[in-house]
């Protein structure tokens, strides 16, 4: 374990200190599009980009974004943030910023299915071209690149599979051929700090744990300054001219759970650590990173923050498409969760991720990279009292034959 970082995404969160207008201890909400002037020439002077520090329009930022973008920034260890009103925002804002016609992306195949079909289907439009190999190879990697690729992209633990790559070998690589690193950090916050691992910009969706109340979509961009900046360049940045903005109620609404990441991260930790211990016990094949069967246990136990567990997912080998289908409609029944995507609620949510949030990818890659649709990917909940839940899977696994 890394127990120089003990606790301390978590403290970024807590030593925060915004006071609302009225000395209110939540920051005021932005209700507004736009930003009065005193001056018309102070406004050309911020339109100009010789004045900074000043409101504009809310497309471009308000306060509400910019305190949010603050405590993600912050507990990312980066030095600015740029909000959008979907993780998807984020990622097509990110990548369109970095390529130009003729560029190329070295990606992880097993990535989210909608960050997989953007990169497929929608950037050859632009002649953006994207490599999809095994990031935990770094040879891969290191074969893939050539004097156009400007990205390698991948996730901390890849959706579904929660593989692990090795993002400060990674980032070696890249820096040395000035290639930007670009890491979604979606189903491990708190527990990995990708820019301390040498990371350029770590993306999240908020829909998912950060947020953690599945009443929203949004997502965040996480950089230096610089690249903060040009995202929203009034003439060139893609934050900025492709508008995908968060509201500014969501961002105070957001800002208010981050408060409590730290706890819910690590309350969904230790619950995935006993599920999955427990049914591994019981034969049964657990994808889950904290396991020692894992193959990147060991690399992420010397990588991870200490403090906030191996994260909130496994994955369930239910043996057959039919009996996974089955089985999750029976814990729907029994009221254990949901049958739903998305994760990092206080409920427990699953699918099937080679039927749903991965049916982007074709069967024969699916394939290659052990995603079967026998598979449930399970983003276990808040549950207090965890042995009862299991008491209560182990019941519809045997009503469905799986036990
Ligand atoms: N990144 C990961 C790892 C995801 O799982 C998802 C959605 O499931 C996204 C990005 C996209 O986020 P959003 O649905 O907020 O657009």
């Amino acid at each position: 374990m890394n127990n120089n970082n003990k606790g301390k995404p978590a403290n970024k969160i807590q030593d925060l200190q915004f006071f609302g207008e009225f000395g209110g201890v939540n920051p005021s909400i932005a209700d507004s599009s736009t930003f009065t002037y005193l001056e018309g020439k102070t406004m050309g002077d911020v339109f100009e980009g010789t004045r900074q520090g000043c409101y504009l329009y809310s497309r471009h930022t308000n306060p509400s974004n910019s305190y949010l973008g603050q405590a993600i920034s912050e507990m990312e260890y980066m030095n600015g943030a740029i909000l959008s009103a979907s993780g998807m925002g984020a990622i097509s804002s990110t990548i369109l910023q970095i390529c130009s016609s003729g560029d190329e992306i070295i990606s992880s195949q097993t990535i989210y299915g909608g960050t997989y079909a953007f990169m497929k289907n929608y950037l050859p439009k632009f002649n953006i071209k994207t490599t999809f190999i095994n990031t935990t190879k770094i040879e891969q990697i290191a074969s893939a690149i050539t004097d156009k690729t400007k990205i390698i992209y991948c996730e901390t633990m890849s959706n579904p599979l929660l593989e692990i790559s090795d993002i400060q070998k990674i980032s070696e690589l890249a820096r040395k051929h000035n290639i930007k690193l670009v890491i979604d950090n979606t189903f491990t916050p708190m527990i990995f700090s990708p820019a301390k691992m040498g990371a350029d910009v770590v993306i999240h969706s908020l829909t998912k744990f950060i947020n953690g109340t599945s009443d929203t979509v949004g997502g965040v961009i996480c950089s230096d300054e610089e690249f903060i900046g040009d995202l929203i360049d009034v003439n060139s940045g893609s934050a900025m001219l492709l508008g995908p903005v968060m509201d500014s109620l969501r961002a105070a609404s957001i800002l208010k759970n981050t408060r409590t990441l730290h706890l819910r991260m690590k309350k969904h930790s230790d619950n995935a650590m006993y599920l999955a211990k427990a049914f591994q016990n019981d034969g049964l094949r657990i994808i889950y990173p904290g396991l020692e069967s894992h193959p990147q246990h060991n690399l992420m136990k010397t990588t991870m923050n200490e403090g906030f567990g191996f994260g909130g997912i496994f994955v369930l080998d239910a043996q057959t498409k039919e009996k996974a289908n089955k089985l999750m409609e029976e814990m729907q029944n029994k009221n254990l969760g949901y049958l739903a995507v998305s994760l990092g609620f206080y409920k427990t949510l699953f699918s099937s991720p080679g039927l749903s949030t991965s049916s982007e990818i074709p069967d024969e890659e699916k394939k290659e990279m052990g995603l079967s649709d026998s598979l449930i990917r399970i983003s276990i909940g808040l549950d207090h009292d965890i042995e009862r839940t299991y008491t209560t899977i182990v019941n519809c696994m045997k009503n469905v034959a799986i036990l």
